[in-house]
């Protein structure tokens, strides 16, 4: 059966400058090209599960501004229902992303419409109620994802959290969430331990089951009673890895969305991840479930 997944979280409009290498404080740098791509952590999540498969409903809000129309075209042009999508007046988000010629990235988040997510609305709380899994990141208010996390637990929905940006979290919130997908840097925000094996350790002490993304590296898995395993990543060439953990975390979602267990949801999940990095762009790199079975059975 086809997934149900809503996603709640942030929709941005990204604004990337490609570089040689990113400028220093104070520095500044030409770049080679400036492109703009829809974006934001919640619909980059929404965008990659529905290509992977999942029907996808998308609690979250864009502004009045000349973005706001394209971002709900984006999601819509992938999928994901958009009903739930509120607009209010201003700015839509924008995330400000450099890109440097070995694939990696710095970005700045401003928030803009995405402030305006601080509860649920009873529309949201019914759709919650009939979700099979809850995907929350932190680029809109603590307060609206704190209330979805309680929500969804408190119906049996499971939650999964993306933890971004990095920041410090309060109790509450990881005990209301049953899958931790972390990077390195979350991961070591979260507990202020930077091997990624000992955060994993600290964060089982909140969150039933954890997984700390490591790049190219691939993933860790960690589940309470468990030793931690590496999943590694397929070897592929990064042309631009943003969206990377997007990817790999809607992908995760509608393979667990289906009933695979963790540690096959990773793998393909993995192999979804893999293919973004080899492209340009965030939610316009994200593969779709054919290509992501494709590669998962070239790999295997
Ligand atoms: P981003 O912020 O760039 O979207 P992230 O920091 O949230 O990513 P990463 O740990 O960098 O997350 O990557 C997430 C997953 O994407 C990894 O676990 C891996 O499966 C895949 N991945 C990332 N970079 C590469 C790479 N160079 N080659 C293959 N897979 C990769």
């Amino acid at each position: 059966m086809t997934p149900h997944i809503v996603v709640l979280g942030s929709t941005n409009m990204d604004l990337v400058a490609y570089v040689e290498r990113a400028p220093r404080r104070g520095e500044t740098v030409t770049g080679r090209a400036f492109r703009t791509f829809p974006g934001g952590k919640g619909a980059n999540q929404a965008v990659a599960a529905a290509r992977a498969g999942a029907t996808v409903s998308m609690i979250g809000a864009v502004g009045t501004d000349g973005f706001g129309g394209r971002l709900r075209a984006a999601l819509e042009h992938s999928g994901v229902d958009t009903d739930l999508l509120r607009t209010v007046e201003g700015a839509s988000g924008t995330a400000h992303i450099v890109v440097d010629d070995e694939g990696g990235n710095a970005i700045v988040v401003v928030p803009g419409a995405n402030a305006a997510l601080t509860g649920l609305t009873h529309g949201d709380e019914a759709l919650i109620t009939c979700a099979d899994l809850l995907l929350l990141q932190l680029e809109t208010p603590l307060d609206g994802v704190l209330a979805a996390a309680r929500y969804a637990r408190d119906h049996g929905v499971r939650t999964v959290l993306t933890p971004a940006p990095a920041q410090s979290l309060p109790p509450e919130l990881l005990d209301a969430v049953d899958l931790l997908v972390a990077n390195e840097h979350e991961a070591a925000a979260l507990t202020g331990a930077t091997d990624p094996r000992t955060a994993a350790h600290k964060l089982l002490d909140q969150v039933p089951d954890v997984v700390v993304t490591l790049g190219a590296e691939g993933c860790l898995y960690a589940t309470r009673g468990a030793e931690p395993v590496t999943v590694p990543a397929p070897r592929v060439t990064a042309v631009d890895t943003t969206g990377a953990g997007d990817t790999f975390v809607g992908a995760l979602a509608a393979a667990l969305g289906e009933g695979r267990p963790l540690p096959s949801a990773l793998a393909w999940a993995s192999s979804a991840a893999a293919l973004s990095v080899g492209r340009p762009g965030a939610a316009a790199s994200m593969p779709y479930r054919t290509e992501i079975d494709a590669e998962a059975e070239a790999r295997a």
